[in-house]
């Protein structure tokens, strides 16, 4: 028996016109990137892909198992170890990327009975985690630390987690982690903030948010980010104390059916934050691109790497990337389900290897594409 939904379901996206393919980005392009996250311009750095080839010689090409079993190096461990000290907190956790972080440390940590406050900014990653988790989950509006005061307040259940992003990854704008950290810890609740686009962004040297808001290492403050974004590789890290490694390594489903994080994502993810180290002003300059840029554009100032212009229709959104790309410059378009309806928009990732010349090339092209969008 045939199943004819299967071709009514996909057909439902095709014929709105919401089909999106994926980008293919073309090796040595001369074209300038600002669809990626790629921050601090490190994934192509030759330290940081001689860091990825030293552990593909050592390791092999992957890790072979589960960390539990077989698929964990010295290099995780190494890289671990520095993450965390960097960070300020006593311990970390590698996962093979940050959607697992996010899913095996939100469902290890809470489950059914127990309540998530999560921001309506989180990312897709921490709301999987949510629904996984069987916890009973009330959403707040973005940055609303007195919608988490009145939650919290009002619960049932004895634990609870508030998540969010620390920075929300559509605009770039910066959460109150400070805010909703101490009104976690009032009313005994666990925080966890995913500093993806924090790390090597924002805080003193590139180390978050929370440590730019004297947070690093706070007491049931748990912190996940990503080795995809500023360091240029792969995979995700979960941050906190000993004992909560210990219990992400027993409990976190998405650590312990998973196989290991690849070694030379490892090599390189480590390069890069050695990299981060050795250049304190790194995050500066590239936020002064930032500045720069959406100065130009005519965005207000975002606090992090992405410049967001809202575009609105979805089809002038994909028509105005395509302008760009044909002179030279690729920018990120999100539409729905990505964002709300509406408020679809071209999403420019600033990188601190960019000169002043090339974001003023980007900014005149971007703003012509934008205006001939418009005048359409
Ligand atoms: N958290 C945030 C805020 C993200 O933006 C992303 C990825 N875009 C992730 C988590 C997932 O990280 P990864 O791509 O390493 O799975």
């Amino acid at each position: 028996m045939s199943a004819p939904w299967l071709a009514d379901i996909a057909a439902r996206t095709l014929n709105a016109g919401l089909h999106r393919e994926p980008v293919v980005r073309q090796a040595g392009a001369t074209e300038i990137n600002l669809a990626s996250n790629d921050y601090l311009g490190l994934s192509s750095h030759p330290d940081v892909i001689a860091g990825a080839h030293a552990a593909l010689d050592r390791w092999g090409a992957g890790s072979t198992a589960s960390r539990l079993v077989a698929g964990t190096t010295q290099a995780h461990i190494d890289f671990e170890n520095d993450l965390a000290e960097f960070l300020g907190f006593e311990a970390a956790l590698a996962f093979s990327s940050g959607y697992l972080a996010n899913v095996g440390a939100i469902t290890a940590l809470v489950g059914r009975g127990d309540l998530i406050v999560s921001d309506t900014g989180a990312h897709a990653s921490l709301i999987d985690g949510c629904r996984l988790s069987r916890a009973r989950v009330e959403v707040v509006p973005r940055g609303d630390a007195d919608a988490v005061e009145r939650v919290l307040a009002a619960r049932s259940e004895e634990r609870a987690l508030v998540v969010t992003d620390s920075i929300y990854s559509i605009d770039g704008r910066i959460a109150p982690l400070r805010e909703y950290y101490d009104t976690a810890t009032r009313h005994g609740a666990i925080m966890l903030a995913d500093e993806a686009h924090a790390l090597g962004v924002r805080g003193p040297g590139g180390r978050g948010v929370a440590a730019e808001q004297g947070l690093s290492g706070a007491p049931g403050l748990v912190i996940t980010t990503v080795g995809s974004k500023s360091l240029g590789a792969q995979g995700g890290i979960v941050l906190g104390t000993h004992l909560l490694r210990e219990h992400l390594i027993d409990h976190a489903r998405t650590f312990i059916f998973d196989t290991g994080l690849n070694p030379a994502a490892v090599g390189a993810a480590h390069a890069a934050l050695r990299i981060l180290r050795g250049d304190p002003q790194m995050p500066d300059r590239l936020r002064a691109g930032v500045r720069r840029l959406a100065a130009a554009c005519g965005g207000g100032i975002p606090d992090a790497a992405v410049v967001s212009l809202i575009v609105g229709d979805p089809v002038a959104a994909v028509d105005a990337a395509a302008l760009c790309r044909e002179q030279g410059v690729f920018v990120g378009c999100f539409r729905p389900p990505s964002v709300p309806e509406g408020t679809s928009r071209l999403r420019l990732t600033v990188r601190a290897d960019l000169d002043d010349a090339d974001l003023d090339f980007v900014a005149s092209v971007v703003t012509g594409a934008l205006r001939r969008v418009e005048a359409a």
